[in-house]
């Protein structure tokens, strides 16, 4: 079942609390870049990165970014994707934040901090709105960084 958060963004009262929700959880962790994910990423990310003084960083599909890219594949149940981010972008040492809307298997998360790590940044957490438990994605991302998810499906 396709869990849809554009009903969330209608009620005004609720799209913020959930970005203030992680806004509380990461205003004071000095993190310098939140790096969205295309593209339900682009929604959550700018507000949580603008509230908390960083930099939004897009991870784009394939050929959308005109600059040098750091490319990351990644498999998904059926076939596999990929994700683009700026070569430049980040700088080695920066501190950042993943968002998305959602995590399932983990493995979009997984690509997206591999991109950062590449850049030399170290991540800190990934912010999801929605986790689906049953997939086990947490287990995908042992030793990396936590998820905070807001709500559970
Ligand atoms: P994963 O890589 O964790 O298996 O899948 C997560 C990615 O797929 C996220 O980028 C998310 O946007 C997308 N996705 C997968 N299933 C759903 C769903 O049911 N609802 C939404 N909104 N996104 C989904």
């Amino acid at each position: 079942m396709f869990q849809d958060i554009t009903t969330l963004l209608l009620d005004p009262k609720v799209f913020k609390d959930t970005i203030d929700l992680f806004v509380e959880r990461y205003k004071s962790k000095n993190i310098s870049v939140v790096a969205g994910v295309e593209a339900r990423g682009f929604i959550f990310g700018p507000p949580i990165a603008l509230a908390i003084g960083a930099k939004f960083v897009p991870l784009r599909k394939p050929k959308k970014l005109p600059g040098k890219v750091f490319r990351q594949e990644y498999d998904l149940e059926y076939g596999s994707d990929c994700l683009e981010m700026h070569v430049g972008a980040v700088a080695p040492g920066e501190r950042a934040l993943v968002v998305d809307d959602l995590i399932a298997t983990g493995g979009t998360l997984c690509a997206a901090m591999d991109l950062l790590e590449r850049a030399g940044a170290e991540v800190l957490e990934c912010a999801c709105v929605i986790e689906i438990p049953a997939l086990k994605g947490r287990e995908r991302l042992n030793g990396k960084p936590t998820v905070d998810s807001a709500y559970e499906s």
